[in-house]
């Protein structure tokens, strides 16, 4: 496993991160048991990062992960969660709801302070209150000790950026923004180190468009993205590789992102996917598939509210 700085945080993460979102049923019905398993099958693999939040299964993640951490020495893992989104369409980044928040997901993780604090995908809400309310009250909880570091998550890109450059932020997650059907995240890493905030990839697989079995059903691409990396994953069965392969290797390798969130709830995955990240691919192989993908790239779907979508500073 290869590990880089999280920003200046002064941690060291695994540039394969554990996404827990699995763990509350998400993509579909989980075995808790393999569940606890794949998150100990990270751990043993070298896998020191784990994000979560209370809005993967209405919480259940957050219980399911404090399960599978009993007993494991808190120093040995870097954990993050978040607040502010509980539901598809309930946020409430309220300083007192946020700060409430914290204390709910800290019992369910069975611990007493989180490394990193993210306010859960900030284009849903007013920037303005996101840099005057809700990160104010999150610092205040690290005076108490009760988390180490604060950070913003998010789709859109702008949002990111616009709230790094108004006010001190540690890290900046966002998902399906750098893998083999869109480069934008990287091309915006430039600004997020001017702003000494470290980059999170999320969602390598692009949230199942690049698996074998296909993305669920409320996933968010339109069909044209879907069909182009449908006809891609056969195009890799049929060369006997699995496409989340080639999209794992390809996701993990810019030095500007500290780690890559993966999810999976299936110990198998887990295993498979640090080989992977580790692996060089085939380059025809993946030579090819870009060739299929192209005609889609950075095809993006909108997120939030629409002011959010767009500009920068
Ligand atoms: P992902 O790209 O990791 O895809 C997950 C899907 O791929 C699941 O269906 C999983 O079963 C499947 N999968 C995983 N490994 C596989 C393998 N080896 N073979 C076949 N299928 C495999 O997308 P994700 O789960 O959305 O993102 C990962 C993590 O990133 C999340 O758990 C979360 O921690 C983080 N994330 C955060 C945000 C946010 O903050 N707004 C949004 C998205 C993701």
């Amino acid at each position: 496993m290869e590990y880089r700085p999280l920003g200046a945080t002064g941690l060291t993460v695994s540039v394969l991160g554990y996404g827990a979102s699995s763990l509350g049923s998400v993509f579909h019905p989980i075995d808790e048991e393999a569940g606890i398993r794949s998150v100990r099958t990270a751990l043993d693999l070298g896998v020191n990062v784990i994000d979560v939040s209370p809005y993967y299964g209405s919480t259940a993640a957050e219980t399911v992960l404090g399960r599978a951490l009993r007993g494991v020495d808190r120093d040995s893992y870097v954990l993050a969660t978040k607040v502010g989104r509980y539901g598809e369409a309930d946020f409430d980044f309220s300083a007192a709801r946020v700060t409430a928040s914290v204390d709910e997901s800290l019992a369910r993780l069975g611990t007493d302070h989180v490394d990193l604090i993210q306010c859960h995908d900030i284009e849903f809400g007013s920037l303005d209150q996101i840099v005057e309310e809700t990160l104010p009250a999150l610092r205040r909880l690290g005076e108490q000790g009760k988390v180490r570091h604060v950070g913003i998550t998010g789709y859109p890109l702008p949002a990111l950026t616009r709230v790094s450059a108004r006010t001190p932020v540690d890290t900046a997650l966002s998902y399906c923004r750098y893998s083999l059907l869109d480069r934008a995240l990287l091309a915006e890493a430039p600004r997020f180190a001017e702003a000494g905030v470290a980059i999170m990839n999320a969602s390598p697989l692009a949230m199942g468009l690049l698996t074998r079995k296909g993305p669920p059903s409320w996933h968010p691409a339109p069909q044209p993205v879907r069909e182009a990396a449908a006809a891609a994953a056969r195009h890799c069965t049929d060369a006997g590789v699995d496409i989340a392969q080639l999209a794992l290797r390809f996701a993990v390798q810019p030095q500007a992102f500290a780690t890559t969130f993966v999810s999976s709830a299936n110990p198998d995955n887990i295993a498979r996917n640090v080989r992977w990240a580790a692996e060089p691919s085939d380059p025809q192989l993946l030579a090819e598939v870009e060739r299929i993908l192209a005609p889609l790239r950075d095809a993006t779907w909108p997120s939030g509210r629409p002011e959010n979508n767009v500009g920068g500073e």
